[in-house]
């Protein structure tokens, strides 16, 4: 299997938790590798223009609200199948529904503060990369 990069964030329900390493850590163990990395606080253009693919869904403002509440951080990592790897590890969408041992499970407060976030296709991952580091920042 070939070796890719995804797009992670940590959300702010795990930041303002002090559960940056904590996460790391999780995906570290699932075989990710963090080859860039950085907290930032999102604006509210770049949580909208994050997010525009969910521009109609009804949580999507609410969403941008929570995204932009407190710090994230954003990461790219590697690793063989990254973006399944991580959604593996991430669990689903929904707490209630993810997987014993997923960051969801263990960490997530709600369908909507749910810890992470990551890519759902190689493209995406390449957008979501771009959109937020430049080539330079991205060290493997
Ligand atoms: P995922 O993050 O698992 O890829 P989606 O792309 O469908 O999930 O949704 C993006 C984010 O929007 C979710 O991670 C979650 O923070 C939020 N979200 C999704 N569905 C809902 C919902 N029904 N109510 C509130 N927030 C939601
Ligand atoms: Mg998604």
């Amino acid at each position: 299997m070939a070796v890719t990069r995804t797009f992670s964030i940590i959300k702010p329900d795990a930041t303002r938790r002090n559960l940056t390493g904590a996460v790391t850590k999780m995906l570290e163990e699932a075989g990710l590798r963090v080859v860039a990395s950085k907290r930032i606080h999102m604006t509210r253009d770049q949580a909208e223009g994050f997010y525009a693919v969910h521009k109609e869904r009804p949580f999507y403002n609410d969403l941008c609200d929570f995204m932009t509440s407190g710090p994230v951080v954003v990461q790219v990592l590697e690793g063989e199948d990254a973006v399944a790897r991580n959604r593996q590890v991430m669990g689903a969408t929904n707490p209630a529904q993810a997987d014993e041992g997923t960051i969801r499970k263990t960490y997530a407060e709600s369908i909507e503060a749910n810890s992470v976030h990551g890519s759902d296709s190689d493209e995406n991952a390449k957008i979501e990369i771009d959109f937020f580091f430049s080539p330079d920042e991205i060290v493997g």
